[in-house]
C-alpha cells in the first residue's frame, strides 16, 4: 500500500536538497569582520616594522657620551654578540660594522675601575 505522504523526488532534486543541507553555513557578517580584523592587525603590524626601522636607521647606537648602547654577551660558541638597547639591532660577526661596535667602550672611560 503506497504512503500518500511520501515525498517524491527525481535523483537529481535529491542530489540537490542533499548538497544543501552538508554545505557550510556561511555567516557573511562575521566573515567580514574577520577580514576586517585582519586588515587591522596587518596594518597595525606594519606600522610597527616602519617605526622599528626609522629607529634602527636614526640609531648609532650610542649614548649622549658616545658610549656604546649595546649590550654585548659572549654565547656558548665563543662569539661575541650583542643587542642595541635602544633599537634592538642584533650584531653579530656578520653585521658588516660588527668589528667598528665591538670597540666602543659600553661604559665611560672615568666609571671603569
Ligand atoms: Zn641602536
Amino acid at each position: 500500500m503506497a504512503d500518500e505522504h511520501a515525498v517524491v523526488m527525481t535523483p537529481d532534486q535529491l542530489e540537490s536538497l542533499v548538497k544543501a543541507a552538508r554545505a557550510p553555513i556561511v555567516d557573511e557578517a562575521a566573515l567580514r569582520s574577520k577580514e576586517q580584523s585582519r586588515l587591522r592587525l596587518r596594518e597595525k603590524i606594519a606600522k610597527k616594522a616602519r617605526n622599528e626601522e626609522v629607529k634602527y636607521k636614526a640609531c648609532g647606537h650610542l649614548r649622549e657620551d658616545n658610549t656604546s648602547r649595546i649590550a654585548w654577551m659572549t654565547n656558548s660558541d665563543g662569539i661575541r654578540r650583542g643587542v642595541c638597547q635602544f633599537c634592538n639591532m642584533t650584531c653579530g660577526p656578520d653585521h658588516p660594522e660588527y668589528d667598528r661596535l665591538i670597540r666602543i667602550p659600553t661604559r665611560a672611560p672615568h666609571i671603569i675601575g
